[in-house]
């Protein structure tokens, strides 16, 4: 058995988390429910900054809000200090509701409307990322209207795309988001936003992928994008404030995922890029990253009850919990693979494999296949591991089903952070024919 962070056994043998007990977390919040390690989120988010801190290198970690945005997570993002990514008008919106400091937010996205743009520049946040040719005019527009003076990152592929263990390297890049590197598009988007007085151009912004494992990726990106600076530099007497090498770093889900260190990467990156920027003659810039992921992944389980089962002689034994695709739809979007234990009974002997099957109507609603486990009975408490990003935040109302609540657990203390919806809730904004 693998525990993160504060998750363990308590004395009554049960599965805890932040030293509070998960049986008795089901019973007071009921399930499906979501339980954050709060300890664990601050670690990680510490682990990131210390990592630049002790290189002394000028440096923001914004944290990627789309892997969990709510308004408590958004707060505790910024107890540790952390910058705040958005990539739509309602993070954005979460992000002020939680009375986020604007100037540390930063604006993604490759559509982002005119509405979503003004609300940001009446918000003055810190830094907007520019994505498109499209983008460049209407932010112009926009700005000349309200008479305002924006930061900007330019989002560029810098041909290089990377996956869980390997990478890509691309001529020219066939991807929706950003300028490209290679093909001159970058470089004719840098030269409108110079010319453009109501644009401050801090730097460039790149993310290369998600779940990666190695720093070979965000090394070889760096180093393309350094180059072009020199060049840059040369013909346009450009230099970068920031380059933001974007987020994506790894975390484990099973036993078969082997992460490095958050530290490692930020050590990495920098050595690289104080190297390139010498070698070059360019000025160190500020490193921004962008880890969603991997702050808070590990740090949240979620707890169903068990149901029905079914068998399939000779093929396996099926087991329902209360949840699904429409809590957790990674398994079923992309063969996400997860880990899970009974957490009311972890210790007991395991001497079946069943697969975890979720209750909303799509065969495709699987939550783990042949997971190794104790003879399950009806109203166990099933924990599944590593569902802190891109679960809740993924939720649905699939099949009507009401959006799970959400608590943060903290030396022993429990929080509930967000409602769970209610019947009402699913039928709120129907309105019936007249
Ligand atoms: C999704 C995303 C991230 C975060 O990715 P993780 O894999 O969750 O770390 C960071 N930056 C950008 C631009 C993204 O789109």
């Amino acid at each position: 058995m693998y525990f993160y962070g504060t998750t363990g056994i308590n004395n009554q043998g049960h599965l805890e988390i932040g030293g509070v007990d998960t049986v008795q977390l089901a019973k007071e919040f009921g399930t499906p429910l979501y339980v954050y390690d709060v300890a664990l989120i601050r670690e990680r988010a510490r682990g990131f900054k210390k990592a630049f801190e002790e290189q002394n290198v000028k440096a923001q970690v914004a944290y990627a809000s789309k892997a969990f945005s709510t308004v408590a997570m958004v707060q505790l993002a910024e107890e540790e200090g952390l910058s705040l990514d958005v990539v739509s008008g309602g993070e954005l919106y979460t992000a002020i509701a939680a009375g986020f400091n604007p100037a540390k937010i930063h604006f993604h996205g490759n559509n982002k409307s005119r509405e979503e743009l003004e609300m940001a520049i009446d918000h003055q946040i810190g830094c907007i990322v520019v994505d498109n040719f499209f983008e460049i005019e209407l932010l112009k527009t926009i700005c000349q209207e309200k008479n305002a003076k924006v930061n900007i990152l330019l989002r560029v592929t810098p041909g290089i795309e990377a996956h869980t263990h390997d990478y890509i390297l691309t001529g020219q890049e066939d991807s929706k988001f950003g300028f490209d590197l290679q093909n001159g598009q970058a470089e004719k988007a840098l030269k409108i936003v110079l010319k453009e007085k109501q644009f401050n151009v801090l730097g460039l912004h790149c993310h290369i992928g998600s779940q990666i494992f190695e720093t070979t990726g965000f090394l070889l990106a760096a180093k393309k994008i350094v180059n072009k600076l020199a060049e840059w530099r040369d013909q346009f007497s450009f230099e970068a404030e920031v380059l933001n090498l974007g987020g994506g770093f790894g975390i484990r889900y099973t036993k078969e995922d082997e992460p490095i260190q958050p530290s490692q990467y930020v050590s990495d990156i920098i050595k690289e890029v104080k190297s390139l920027t010498n070698q070059l003659s360019l000025k160190m810039p500020e490193i921004w990253i962008e880890p969603g992921r991997s702050l808070v992944g590990d740090a949240g389980i979620t707890l169903y009850k068990t149901g029905s089962s079914k068998e399939v002689p000779g093929v396996r034994k099926y087991l329902a919990v209360d949840g699904g695709m429409s809590d957790n739809i990674r398994p079923s979007l992309y063969q996400a693979k997860y880990e899970a234990v009974l957490a009311n009974r972890p210790l007991d002997p395991v001497n079946e494999t069943v697969s975890i099957a979720g209750k909303c109507c799509e065969s495709g609603d699987m939550l783990i296949w042949d997971l190794p486990l104790p003879e399950p009975g009806y109203d166990d408490i099933l924990a599944v591991f590593c569902t802190g990003a891109y679960g809740y935040s993924m939720a649905n109302n699939y099949n009507r089903i009401p959006r799970p609540a959400v608590v943060f657990a903290e030396n022993g203390q429990a929080t509930l952070v967000v409602k769970r919806e209610t019947y009402e809730d699913i039928v709120r904004l129907d309105l019936p024919l007249t």
